[in-house]
């Protein structure tokens, strides 16, 4: 029944001089995130945006609480500029939405209408008390409102106010690689660096044959999931040989601390890989304490390797938080699925809680890192991921 949405964004508006970049950034993931989908145009007002829907208002809106930078969203019904008109379609908007109290709103931009606002308002709310007797005025606190707006193009009306995602157009931050593996927390790390504008990219360590194609294709399916929220809907994976140096490690002599080790060759081959694609910062999905590699002493040494500024948005949440976020953006169903990570194909009895730089580094003396590194990068492809048919 609504032929139109209109598009409410926030913090945009606080950028200054650098509004017109979010503004088309925006526009353009919005754009990205209807393709293939009927609708009418997209036009941008008053810092607004509005979308022309055709009978699918609300796959349309699905769509749009995708994309970061929309704070809300309200489908709008449109009528002519005439009292009777305005009162019919007051009455609709009001008979589609529950509650038992209403207040009437009216914003009037168009001045050549001949009544003014507290007018309409009044006029429109008695209509309304009329036909429907159950319902009655409190502008106080109302249980919904009947927004008017008077333009010239136009009456438009609406009551719902969808609360969408907020934060920044991705993309506008610039770029940022997420170390993806298949579990519960990177994608949702992922998804909180998307929030504040950053384009993020992926890198996943595998060490096929021992893991297997079904969690690639696990990890590719999460990537899937995180492309609607990402800059222009896509999302780059890049997927790394990791066999080589799980087995070093498995050969080599100090076997609590290979899970340190590996986290370390992880982020260097990370960091390489950030510093080629133009991206200013890693991104993990650790949260503080969680296992023995997320100790404060684990990710101190782990860190060592790198001078990329390394993301962690997940630090201060608990398990539960983070399970709920991951429901809450569509991946945890992915993320639980049975398939084997690298690291748990080759995790150790007793991984070491407290491993030391000195430590490490008598370990790494025995491997050849360059080498590893190199040969790993070598094997490393990448794949460009869209949301598919399943959105
Ligand atoms: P997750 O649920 O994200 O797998 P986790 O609780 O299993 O997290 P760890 O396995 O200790 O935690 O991994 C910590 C972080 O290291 C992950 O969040 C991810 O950013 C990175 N990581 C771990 N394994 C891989 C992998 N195979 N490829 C890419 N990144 C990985
Ligand atoms: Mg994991």
């Amino acid at each position: 029944m609504y032929p139109l949405l209109l598009v409410r964004y926030g913090e945009l508006s606080l950028k200054g001089r650098n509004r017109k970049v979010f503004e088309d950034l925006l526009l353009a993931n919005i754009k990205a995130s209807i393709a293939g989908l009927p609708h009418g145009g997209i036009r941008k007002t008053y810092g607004r945006i509005y979308l022309e829907a055709q009978d699918n208002w609300e796959e349309l809106a699905e769509r749009l609480g995708r994309v970061f930078g929309i704070v809300s969203i309200s489908p709008v019904l449109r009528r002519e500029l005439d009292l009777e008109e305005i009162q019919d379609g007051a009455a609709l908007v009001a008979q589609d939405t529950p509650g038992n109290t209403f207040k009437v709103e009216v914003r009037r931009a168009d001045k050549t209408f001949p009544l003014n606002s507290p007018e309409l308002a009044r006029l429109v709310g008695g209509h309304l008390l009329r036909i429907f007797p159950h319902l009655k005025v409190d502008v106080h606190q109302p249980d919904f409102t009947v927004n008017i707006e008077v333009r010239r193009e136009g009456a438009f009306i609406y009551s719902k106010v969808i609360p969408c995602l907020g934060g920044l157009p991705a993309g506008s931050a610039g770029k940022g690689l997420l170390l993806l593996s298949g579990g519960i927390d990177s994608p949702v790390a992922g998804f909180l660096t998307m929030k504040r504008g950053v384009n993020v990219e992926g890198v996943h360590f595998h060490s096929y044959p021992f893991t297997s194609e079904q969690s690639k294709e696990k990890v590719l399916q999460l990537g899937r999931l995180l492309a609607p929220y990402n800059a222009k809907g896509r999302f780059r994976l890049w997927l790394v040989y990791f066999t080589e140096i799980q087995k070093a490690l498995h050969k080599g002599s100090y076997p609590s601390l290979s899970i340190t080790l590996m986290r370390r060759f992880m982020l260097r081959i990370a960091s390489e890989l950030a510093k080629r694609e133009g991206a200013l910062a890693l991104i993990t999905g650790d949260s503080l304490g969680q296992v023995a590699s997320q100790t404060m002493e684990s990710i101190h040494t782990i860190n060592a390797v790198t001078s990329m500024p390394v993301f962690r948005p997940l630090i201060g949440l608990d398990k539960q938080e983070i399970v709920e976020l991951a429901v809450k953006i569509g991946t945890f169903e992915t993320s639980i699925l049975p398939y084997e990570d690298c690291c748990t194909v080759f995790v150790p009895k007793n991984p070491a809680t407290r491993p030391t730089i000195e430590q490490v580094v008598r370990a790494e003396a025995e491997l050849n890192v360059e080498d590893l590194i190199a040969e790993a990068l070598a094997r490393t492809e990448l794949v460009e991921l869209t949301p598919g048919k399943h959105f």
